[in-house]
C-alpha cells in the first residue's frame, strides 16, 4: 500500500507579517478560545462612553461628540479593533475612524444624505441597479465596527432598515428577471454579520442564476474582526467561485499579524481579494502611508484596487481632502513602486454618476508627429502619433 505524503506547505517569499499577535491590552486575561471566537468579539463590542473610558483617555471633544452623535450613527468597536487604538493620542487613526469626532456635527453645504444616489436607482428594496451589467445587493445594515466615514450612514447601523427575508427574495427575483446583470456586489453593512448558513444560502441562490458570472462580497471584517473568516465559513463559501472579496484597509496600524493571516487564508482557499481604501484626512493622506499599506497587502496577496476620494456623505466632511491630494499620492507612487501597488484613484460622482478615475497629467504637449510626455522621474520623451 502506498502512503501519500502530506501536501508541502507553500513557500513564502515573506513570512514576517504573519507571526505573533497584537497585544490585547485590558483583555490580556481573556482565554485564547474566547478572544479568537468572532461571536465573543461581537458580544463584547464597546458601545458606550463607559466602555471607552476604561480603555483610552478620551478628550472632552470626543466625549461631547459621543453624546451628540452616537444615537444618529451608532458606535460599536470590537475588542480586537479597540486594541489598535492609542490610549493617549486623540489623532490615532483607529480612534478617528471608530469614535465620533466633534467635527461630525459641523455640516458642510455640499453634504448629502445619499451621496451616490443609491436610493434613486433602487427598483426593489435592498437593490441598487445603476449600471446595466452590475447590481448592488444590501443584505444587512450591521457591521462589527461602524466607521465614522461610512458613505451609507443614512441606513447602516439602523436595525429598522435591515432587509426582511421576503424583500431579499424579491431582490433576488429581480436579478433572476434581468439577464443583463452579470456582476453582483453583496454588500450592506457588512454581509459577514450574517450567520454562515444565511450568507451561504444567499450566495448559493445568486450562483443559481445562469446569467450572473461574478459575485463580489464586500466586507471590512478582515480589518475589524479577522477571526470572522473561519475555516467553517470559508468551507461554505469556497465552492461558489468566482466569489471575489473586496475589503477596506486604510492605515498601517490595521496591518496586523491577525489580518495578514486572515488575508492569506482567503488567498489559500482560492478567493481573489482586493482592497478599497478611502482617502481620509489626517489618516492616510500621504503617499508613504498608502505605499506601506499597499506593499503589505501585496505580501498577503490582496490587490490594492481603489483609492476613493471620500464621498459627500453627511458628517464626514472633516475626513475629506482636496482632490489634488489623491492625484499627488498616485504621482508619488506611479513608477516609484510596483504598478500592482498603485490603486486607481477615483471620485464616485455625487448623485450616481459613477466612478471617475483621476490620474496625474503626464502628457506635456504634442507636435505634428509626436506626443510629448514626462515619465515618473520628470524626464521628457517623444512617442510617434502613428
Ligand atoms: S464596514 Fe463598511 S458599511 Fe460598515 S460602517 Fe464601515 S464603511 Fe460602512
Amino acid at each position: 500500500m502506498t502512503q501519500s505524503n502530506p501536501p508541502t506547505p507553500p513557500k513564502r517569499l515573506v513570512d514576517r507579517d504573519v507571526h505573533g499577535h497584537t497585544p490585547r491590552g485590558p483583555w490580556a486575561e481573556v482565554a485564547e478560545a474566547q478572544w479568537s471566537d468572532w461571536r465573543w468579539q461581537q458580544r463584547n463590542r464597546l458601545t458606550s462612553l463607559t466602555d471607552f473610558e476604561g480603555l483610552i483617555s478620551l478628550t472632552d471633544g470626543e466625549r461631547a461628540a459621543f453624546e451628540a452623535c452616537s444615537d444618529r450613527f451608532r458606535v460599536a468597536v470590537t475588542p480586537y479593533y479597540a486594541t489598535l487604538m492609542s490610549p493617549d493620542d486623540p489623532s490615532c487613526p483607529i480612534r478617528r475612524q471608530a469614535l465620533p469626532q466633534p467635527e461630525e456635527l459641523e455640516p458642510h453645504p455640499e453634504d448629502r444624505l445619499d451621496p451616490l444616489g443609491e436610493e434613486a436607482y433602487m427598483p426593489v428594496p435592498g437593490l441598487t441597479h445603476r449600471y446595466p451589467d452590475r447590481a448592488l445587493l444590501y443584505v444587512t445594515h450591521h457591521c462589527p465596527v461602524y466607521c465614522r466615514h461610512c458613505t451609507r450612514k443614512r441606513k447602516v447601523s439602523d436595525p429598522s432598515s435591515t432587509l426582511a427575508k421576503r424583500q431579499l427574495d424579491t431582490a433576488i427575483g429581480y436579478l433572476r428577471d434581468h439577464p443583463e446583470v452579470r456582476d453582483v456586489l453583496i454588500s450592506g453593512g457588512d454581509p459577514l454579520t450574517l450567520s454562515d448558513d444565511r450568507l451561504a444560502a444567499i450566495v448559493a441562490a445568486l450562483t443559481e442564476i445562469p446569467h450572473i458570472e461574478v459575485l463580489r462580497l464586500c466586507t471590512r471584517n478582515p480589518v475589524t474582526l479577522p477571526s470572522r473568516l473561519t475555516d467553517d465559513l470559508l468551507d461554505k463559501l469556497a465552492p461558489y467561485q468566482p466569489l471575489l472579496i473586496h475589503t477596506h484597509f486604510n492605515h498601517p496600524a490595521e496591518c496586523t499579524p491577525e489580518a495578514a493571516r486572515c488575508l492569506r487564508r482567503l488567498a489559500d482557499r482560492g478567493f481573489s481579494v482586493a482592497n478599497q481604501m478611502v482617502l481620509l484626512r489626517g489618516i492616510n493622506d500621504d503617499a508613504e502611508r498608502v505605499r506601506e499599506v499597499n506593499h503589505w497587502l501585496l505580501r498577503q496577496r490582496c490587490r490594492p484596487y481603489y483609492l476613493f476620494q471620500a464621498d459627500l456623505a453627511e458628517g464626514v466632511s472633516h475626513f475629506r481632502t482636496p482632490i489634488e491630494t489623491g492625484v499627488e499620492i498616485i504621482r508619488a507612487l506611479r513608477g516609484h513602486t510596483s504598478g500592482m501597488a498603485v490603486p486607481h484613484f477615483v471620485v464616485d460622482a455625487p448623485g450616481g454618476g459613477g466612478k471617475i478615475p483621476l490620474v496625474p497629467e503626464y502628457v506635456t504637449g504634442r507636435d505634428d508627429d509626436h506626443l510629448i510626455f514626462e515619465n515618473y522621474a520628470g524626464d521628457t520623451y517623444r512617442y510617434p502619433l502613428r
